[in-house]
């Protein structure tokens, strides 16, 4: 009995969506989602140039690894002060 619709907010860009935005990632948290939406995920491996799957794995573990001192600030866009750091180095080639 669950006719309940279900939201989420995304600890990346704060919007209030659907749970099901969320990947559940059964082996590893059980019956616990993500704390990133399915658009941060896909907008950052366009923008760090990798796969989805590993950005997912990345968050799985985050979440895994820090479950009792998690926190909002772990999920800022970390790559957008790189970019604009002129002694970043890493990040440059991305367009
Ligand atoms: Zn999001």
């Amino acid at each position: 009995m669950d006719n309940i619709y279900h939201t989420k907010s995304c600890w990346r860009c704060d919007k209030l969506q659907p749970e099901t935005n969320f990947l559940k990632r059964y082996s590893h948290l059980r019956n616990e989602r993500l704390h990133i939406c399915n658009d941060c995920i896909s907008e950052e491996a366009k923008v760090l140039g990798e796969s989805k799957a590993e950005i997912i794995g990345i968050y799985t573990n985050l979440q895994v690894q820090f479950k009792h001192r998690i926190n909002r600030g772990m999920y800022r866009r970390f790559w957008e002060k790189a970019l604009y750091n002129s002694t970043a180095q890493d990040l440059r080639q991305i367009s």
